[in-house]
């Protein structure tokens, strides 16, 4: 569709998707390469470029590399993708000169398939794009939308440009704090943690040998995640690092060597010298799960149904979850001849989505609990939990397919299948 020689009052249009984030363009392509009958386009609040200044990198287990696979991404993500080979788990003090691994996970889920890789958001945006330009999806930027009311045949979109849209599904893929969620009268559950997950790439001496840690310290989770060396065959890992807010604004607004400092403590010495490649940036951290993930003619998706904790480097993969279940159900109720903003149609998506989104939302709330504190007994408690997971290959194995994603009632898209 020409979005705009048509975009007047009143242009028509089936799909309209608001957020041109991982999710919003995914959803777009998986439905357009499956069904080139609907037309798709995506309205985004930010600015044009905007997503080009993200320098953060993402874990995508093997489920969201197949399902990149399929719709014509991963080719070009692949190049500067880091394979996770292995990865340890320790629960130690900030200072302790040796921290024990009472966990470890490695291998593949398949010959030649780790079952997750690191992935810079830069890339992972630009590749979608790319495949949205050639699906013919238009992206409109720095327009947000503004209001809309559900009818019977279609839903209005009003965007802030004056511009009315009737679609015959919104999508809201606007993130964790959904504009979108509250024109609709959704409520969602919600805390904050008092965290924030300070984000940072760091040059090391040593190279990382594809090998993630996470040391669980008392004031959260401290993550290195092994990134591709960088075009000079420099070492460099990725940090997410969870503190208390007050501390994480402190450490990144203040000295930089204080940080480095700081880190250094964190990191260790077994890679060697270290040294932060980019300005450390802190994320505030919550727990927000959508109450109703539809209405007629509206589906949330991605950050905007549920935002976790990073603990577990789920958030994205559940958001493309959300993208291979949505399209799956409404592909296949075009194909049908069904109307794909019906409520029947959207509840479909809403049943198979919800049991895995809580579950998840409450397992990333847990661990955190469970392990960002000094409490000496539960420390015993938790480290005997480990070290029976990693005495039990089976439960192990149970852990690796779900951290993949391969979980049950997994949708066709995340197995790497055509919808
Ligand atoms: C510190 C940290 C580390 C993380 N690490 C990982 C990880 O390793 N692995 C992983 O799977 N996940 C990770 N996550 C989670 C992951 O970043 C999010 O789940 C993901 O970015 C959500 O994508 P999204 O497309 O749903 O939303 P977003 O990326 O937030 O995109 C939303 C888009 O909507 C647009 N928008 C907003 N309002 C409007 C409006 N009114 N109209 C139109 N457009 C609008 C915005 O401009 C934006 O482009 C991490 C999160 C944090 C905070």
């Amino acid at each position: 569709m020409d979005w705009q020689a048509s975009s007047g009052q009143g242009a028509k249009i089936d799909v309209l998707i608001a957020g041109a984030g991982y999710v919003g363009l995914a959803a777009a392509v998986a439905m357009r390469q499956a069904r080139p009958a609907l037309s798709v386009a995506i309205v985004d609040a930010a600015p044009a470029g905007v997503w080009q200044k993200d320098g953060r990198c993402s874990a995508i287990a093997a489920a969201a590399c197949r399902m990149l696979d399929r719709l014509g991404a991963w080719a070009e993500i692949a190049p500067d993708a880091q394979a996770i080979t292995e990865m340890i788990v320790t629960d130690s003090r900030t200072g302790d000169p040796v921290r024990p691994v009472f966990l470890t996970f490695g291998g593949e889920i398949a010959p030649g398939e780790p079952f997750a890789h690191m992935v810079a958001n830069r890339a992972l945006n630009g590749a979608l794009r790319h495949r949205a330009g050639e699906l013919g999806i238009d992206i409109i930027e720095g327009v947000a939308v503004a209001a809309f009311e559900a009818g019977p045949q279609h839903v209005s979109v009003h965007l802030a440009d004056g511009v009315t849209v009737d679609a015959r599904l919104l999508v809201a893929a606007d993130g964790v704090r959904s504009r979108l969620r509250d024109m609709a009268g959704i409520k969602t559950v919600h805390w904050d943690y008092g965290q924030s997950g300070i984000v940072c790439t760091v040059a090391h001496e040593r190279p990382h040998g594809g090998r993630a840690e996470e040391h669980f310290l008392p004031a959260g989770p401290f993550a290195i995640l092994p990134l591709k060396p960088d075009e000079k065959g420099g070492n460099r890992s990725s940090i997410v690092w969870t503190e208390r807010t007050a501390d994480a604004d402190r450490l990144v607004d203040g000295d930089e060597m204080v940080f480095e400092a700081e880190l250094e403590r964190r990191f260790g010495l077994k890679l060697g010298e270290i040294r932060v490649e980019d300005r450390p940036r802190a994320w505030p951290l919550g727990l927000t799960l959508a109450r109703d993930f539809v209405k007629p003619r509206f589906a949330l998706a991605g950050d905007a149904a549920h935002g976790i904790h990073p603990i577990a480097g789920q958030g994205l993969n559940m958001g493309f979850r959300d993208v291979a279940a949505l399209a799956e159900v409404v592909v296949e109720a075009d194909r049908l001849g069904r109307d794909i903003g019906a409520l029947d149609v959207l509840q479909d998506y809403e049943r198979w989505r919800r049991f895995d989104t809580v579950q998840m939302g409450i397992t990333t709330d847990v661990l955190n609990r469970m392990f960002s504190n000094d409490f000496g007994p539960l420390r015993a408690v938790r480290d005997i939990g480990l070290g029976l997971v990693e005495r039990m290959p089976r439960l192990k194995d149970f852990f690796i397919r779900q951290a993949s994603g391969l979980g049950e009632a997994t949708p066709r898209l995340l197995k790497g299948e055509p919808i």
